[in-house]
C-alpha cells in the first residue's frame, strides 16, 4: 500500500494564517514566510526523487561512520523546478528589500551551477559567495534563498530515506540526513528527551538533553538556559563555550505547540533577546541581527 506522505507545508501554512490573529504584530514577516512556502509546496508536490539513481547500501555504510547520510552529489535537482522557485522566492524578498538581491537570478541553473550551490550548502566550498559577491547581493541573504531553494528537494528526499536511519541513536549536533545545523529544538511531551530540528530537510532526530548541538560542550557550567516574559514553555538554551544558542520549546508546559518551523517564527522575539546577549544561532534564518 502506498503510503500517504504528510503535507509539511500545508500544515504550516495553515498554522502561520493562525499564528497571524494570535501575533498580528508578526504580520508582516509571516506573510513573507506564507508566499515563500506557498512556492516550496508547490515544488514539492510536483518532484519526486529517483531513488534508483542512489546508491542506498553506501548511504547507510556513510551513515554508520557518523557522515550524514547524503552528499550533494547524491541529490538530482530537478533544474526547471530550482529555476522557477529560485525566481519566486527571490521576487518575494525583492517586493520586501529590493536593495538585498540586486539582480535577476534566473542564470543560475541554467550555468549549471547549482549542484556547486548545493556542495556549498551541505559541504562547503567557495561558489555562494563568490556568487553572492558577482550580483552585489547580501550574502546573508542570498544564502537564505538559495538554501530556501533547495529546502523542499531535500524535504522530499529526506522523508523517503528517513526509514533508512536510526534518527534516536544519531546522537549529534548536525541532521543525520543532510548535515545541517539545528534550527530549533523541542522537549518531547512524556520524557523530556531532546529532539532537534532540520531546517532544510525538516527531519527531526534525538541529541542529548545537556550539551550543546554546535560544539557538543557537556560541561553544565557553562550551559544555561532563560525564559523570556515568564513564558516557561519556550526557551533559549546557550552555551558560553562557543557562544551559540538554540531555541526550545517544552512540549510538557504547552498545549498547544505548532510545526516546529512555524514555531521558530512564533518565537523570534526569542532570538532579538539572544541576539542583544551575544548569542548566535542557527545560520539559515533571514530575520536575524548580524
Ligand atoms: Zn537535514
Ligand atoms: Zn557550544
Amino acid at each position: 500500500m502506498e503510503k500517504v506522505e504528510e503535507d509539511f507545508y500545508g500544515l504550516a501554512l495553515t498554522q502561520i494564517v493562525e499564528l497571524k490573529t494570535a501575533k498580528p504584530e508578526l504580520k508582516e514577516i509571516l506573510d513573507f514566510y506564507e508566499a515563500a512556502l506557498k512556492a516550496q509546496r508547490q515544488v514539492k508536490l510536483s518532484f519526486q526523487p529517483d531513488l534508483n539513481k542512489l546508491d542506498i547500501e553506501l548511504c547507510r555504510k556513510r551513515s554508520s561512520k557518523g557522515l550524514p547520510f547524503l552528499k550533494s552529489s547524491d541529490i538530482q535537482i530537478d533544474l526547471d523546478l530550482f529555476d522557477k522557485l529560485l525566481e519566486d522566492i527571490g521576487r518575494i524578498i525583492r517586493s520586501k528589500k529590493k536593495e538585498a538581491i540586486p539582480v535577476t537570478l534566473k542564470r543560475f541553473s541554467l550555468d549549471k551551477q547549482c549542484a556547486l550551490l548545493l556542495r556549498d550548502i551541505l559541504e562547503e566550498g567557495p561558489a555562494l559567495e563568490k556568487l553572492a559577491c558577482e550580483m552585489k547581493a547580501d550574502f546573508r541573504v542570498f544564502y537564505f534563498l538559495v538554501t530556501q531553494a533547495f529546502s523542499p528537494f531535500l524535504q522530499s528526499y529526506a522523508q523517503k530515506l528517513r526509514e533508512f536511519v536510526d534518527l534516536s541513536s544519531w546522537l549529534k549536533g548536525v541532521c543525520p540526513i543532510c548535515g545541517t545545523e539545528p534550527m530549533i529544538a523541542r522537549l518531547e511531551e512524556e520524557t523530556g528527551r531532546r529532539w532537534l530540528f532540520c531546517p532544510l530537510c525538516h527531519t527531526e532526530w534525538l541529541f542529548k538533553r545537556l550539551a550543546c548541538p554546535f560544539c557538543e560542550n557537556d560541561d553544565h557550567e557553562s550551559l544555561r538556559y532563560f525564559f523570556v516574559e515568564n513564558d516557561q514553555a519556550h526557551r533559549i538554551d546557550v552555551c558560553d563555550k562557543c557562544k551559540r544558542y538554540i531555541k526550545t520549546i517544552d512540549l510538557r508546559k504547552t498545549d498547544n505547540a505548532m510545526n516546529l518551523l512555524v514555531e521558530n517564527l512564533s518565537t523570534l522575539a526569542l532570538d532579538i533577546v539572544a541576539d542583544r546577549e551575544g548569542f548566535r544561532g542557527g545560520d539559515v534564518s533571514l530575520f536575524r541581527e548580524k
